[in-house]
């Protein structure tokens, strides 16, 4: 039998507020600002929580969490792809895999490129082999390169389990 992948896609912005560390895919970077947002910002988190949800057409971040409720301010966003994944597995999917591209000046992503491959892995119940994150600067052009903010694009595939 052959297997059709479906195909997700994510996306996320976020300005940059003074003072760090930066929460990113679940872990913690140094720096000198942070994501500022209703959640914590962990704008990988939220893109590739969109990535899942819309590959199996289950609805987007904003309609599990809206940022208009009290409760969801300063949410831990691995909370939120936890939830996104219990609706996948729920819904007799699992992650083929996961490929993250993260555009900003600042930080740095290669040197925690690993940490955070590991660590979505962990919330995707996937290996790390499934799991791809690249860091991309704007060549200095715009908002990005201005170091106003970050964006984060994500496809995923969803597979039946
Ligand atoms: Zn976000």
């Amino acid at each position: 039998m052959i297997i059709v992948p479906r195909v997700g896609i994510g996306y996320d912005s976020h300005r940059f507020g003074p003072g760090g560390p930066m929460r990113l895919g679940g872990i913690d970077i140094p720096a000198e600002f942070h994501c500022a947002g209703h959640s914590d910002g962990d704008a990988i988190c939220h893109a590739v929580t969109d990535a899942i949800l819309g590959a199996a057409a289950l609805g987007d971040i904003g309609q599990l969490f809206p940022d208009t409720d009290p409760a969801n301010k300063g949410k831990d966003s691995t909370v939120m792809l936890l939830a996104a994944m219990d609706r996948i597995v729920s819904a007799g999917l699992r992650v083929g895999n996961v490929d993250v591209t993260v555009i900003t000046q600042l930080p740095k992503i290669g040197p925690h490129r690993e940490a955070i491959r590991v660590r979505l892995a962990e919330l995707l119940a996937v290996d790390v082999s499934a799991v791809f994150v690249k860091g991309k600067t704007n060549e200095g052009m715009g908002w990005i390169g201005r170091g106003e903010g970050l964006a984060v694009m994500c496809t995923a595939t969803l597979i039946p389990r």
